[in-house]
This record gives structure tokens, sequence and C-alpha cells, in this order.
């Protein structure tokens, strides 16, 4: 199951996707947004082909390629209720015949839809480890490992949402494939949540090109991503070199704020491109105050990285009532 390549010093790397994603045209969402209508284009990594698909895939590919090739028989790992990563975790050991274990925030019952219906379905088991903050999350993953160990199963500890030096290769590959898709590519932008997808794309394309959009997952982003960085590269990235916009977490990192509710209806309505209110629908409200800005022009070639999420979407009940709202209609607008 596992492939190691020949020659060169790469880790071990499982087998998960569908590469390379596909890369589309938006010339009527790039209109809409001030755009030349060739400037704007979607890199699909919302069809990475697990599980539903999203970019934790191609971080999974790396860290499960490592907790196979150290035997493991059970892959543990953390995140937000409605985590896509813990998710794609869950999807990857049901491919890979590994037990999964999910240690999340918050209580039973908080939410069952979404990203924990599949979840479900996928066969994870869940531990849920109340309303303390990501320390206390770490020391209950830490703590199943270690009851995981003491029953005889070999348990692998996956880093929250995916990043570490070496999940974040994934995004490295990204990268260049990126750059084989788009040779004149000026700008990428991308949803910042645990910093790995952002700080891949800035291993293999500079910090220039690469516009993160803070999603409020993390406390400091440029820290995080520049620690990434350096992690992959070896040599040490400034957290001043990236190119980080802050402007979208509105009231914090679970909360739909109106900019993500215009992006998620015209990216909808310009291109049946579906949106997420955590992720994509930040990345794409940052675009949006970035061609406002000035910092994204026509004339240059700019992709938006789209990072998956759908699942998400159903597990978040204000957007789901603002999509409903739409539905309503004042009197009979087909009467004849
Ligand atoms: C996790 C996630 C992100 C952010 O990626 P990071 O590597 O954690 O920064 C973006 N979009 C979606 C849909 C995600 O699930």
């Amino acid at each position: 199951m596992v492939t190691t390549s020949t020659g060169d010093a790469q880790p071990p790397r499982a087998p998960l996707g569908s590469w390379p994603t596909p890369l589309e045209p938006m010339p009527r969402l790039a209109r809409a947004l001030g755009l030349g209508a060739d400037d704007l284009w979607v890199k699909r990594d919302d069809l990475t082909g697990l599980g539903g698909g999203g970019n934790k895939v191609r971080k999974l590919e790396w860290t499960c390629g490592a907790a196979l090739a150290e035997g493991a028989t059970v892959l543990v790992t953390t995140g937000a209720p409605q985590s896509n990563h813990a998710r794609l975790t869950a999807a990857a050991g049901a491919r890979l015949g590994l037990d999964v274990v999910l240690v999340l925030a918050g209580d039973s019952g908080s939410s069952e839809s979404g990203n924990l219906t599949l979840d479900g379905l996928f066969g994870a088991r869940v531990v849920w480890a109340g309303e303390g903050g990501k320390d206390e999350i770490a020391a209950t993953a830490r703590h199943v490992a270690g009851t995981l160990r003491d029953r005889g199963a070999v348990p692998a500890l996956i880093p929250f949402g995916g990043s570490s030096a070496l999940g974040a290769r994934g995004y490295v590959e990204c990268g260049k494939e990126l750059l084989t898709q788009v040779p004149d590519l000026a700008s990428v932008v991308v949803a910042l949540g645990s910093g790995g997808t952002m700080a891949g794309l800035v291993g293999s394309l500079g910090p220039e090109r690469v516009l993160g959009v803070h999603c409020g997952a993390v406390t400091e982003p440029a820290r995080v991503v520049s620690d990434l960085v350096s992690g992959l590269s070896g040599t040490h990235c400034p957290p001043e070199s990236l190119r980080i916009r802050l402007d979208q977490v509105g009231a914090g990192y679970p909360v739909l704020t109106e900019p993500v509710m215009t992006a998620l209806t015209l990216a909808a309505r310009t291109e049946g491109i579906v949106l997420d209110p955590i992720y994509t629908g930040r990345a794409m409200a940052g675009l949006t105050a970035a061609v406002r800005a000035g910092e994204i022009t026509p004339g240059r070639r700019t992709v938006f990285l789209h990072s998956g999420g759908l699942p998400g979407l159903f597990g978040h009940p204000p957007t789901l009532a603002r999509a409903a709202a739409e539905l309503a209609v004042d009197g009979d607008p087909l009467s004849i």
C-alpha cells in the first residue's frame, strides 16, 4: 500500500487521492469581481477523490504513509466537531484498513450532522474532549493513545489539521502541480486554518504568490505558517514575508459573516461552485476584499484554491437557514 520512491530521501506516501486535480476557469465570477474573464481560475482540491474530498487528503498521504511505515494499527487525531480533517482521517483509515479514533472538542449531542454523519459511516470512534482549549484536547488525545497502547494497539497521532512539516509536503506538491497548469500564476488565494496548506504552497511557489485568508482556527497564523515553512525548507521563513489577510474572521471561527454569505451566493450563482461558511467562503470573501484593495489586479492570473468543506456546510445550521430563506418568494412569480 505504501509507495517508496527510489533514489532520493522521500518519506513513504500512502496513495489516497486522485491527481492532478482539475483547474477550471471562472469567467462569470471574475467579471462580477471586476477582473477580466480570463484572470480567475479555480483549483479543484475539493475533488481530491477520497471521502467527500478536500485539502486534507494531500496531507494525509504523507502522515498516513509514515503511520503505516511505523506499523500503526489505529489513527488518532483531533479537531472541531465539524472538522473536515477528522472526516478525511476517518475515510483514510477505512481505505487503509486502520481503526480511527477522533478526539473532538465539545460534548456528545452538540452536533450530529454534516461531517459527523460521515465520521459515523466511515466507522470512526469519537471521544468528546469537552470545551477546553487545544492543550486539553491534545492531552485527551495523548491519553487515548496511551490507553490504546495498553490494549495492544499501535496508535499513530495525526497532527491537528494534518499540519506538520511532513503533512505540508502535500501542498508543496500541489504548488508544483499548479505551476504546470498555470505557468504565469501571479497569486493563489487559500483559506488558512491550521496552516499546512498555505505553508506547503509557500514552500514551492514562494511567499509573494500565496495569499492566505485567516479563518480564526489558530491564534498566531503568521507564526504558525512561518514555522511550518521553516520546518519544510530547513531555512528560516520570516513571518513578515507572508501575505495573510486577517480581516475575514468576524466574530470567530464558527460564526457566519455577511461577507462570507455574499461570497457563498456569488460563487454559487455565477459558477455553480459551492463554498463552505468556515474556510472557502472566508477565502472568497478575502479574495473579494483583495481585489477591492488593489492587491489582486486585472490582467494577472489568479487561482482560487478550492479546499473542500461541503459536508461542513450541512453541519452549519445558520448557513442552512440563510440558504432556505433564499427560497422564500413573495406572491407567485409563476402565475400564468
Ligand atoms: C482544513 C481546511 C482548510 C485549511 O487548511 P489548513 O491546512 O488547515 O490551513 C481550508 N479549507 C477547508 C475546507 C478545510 O477543511
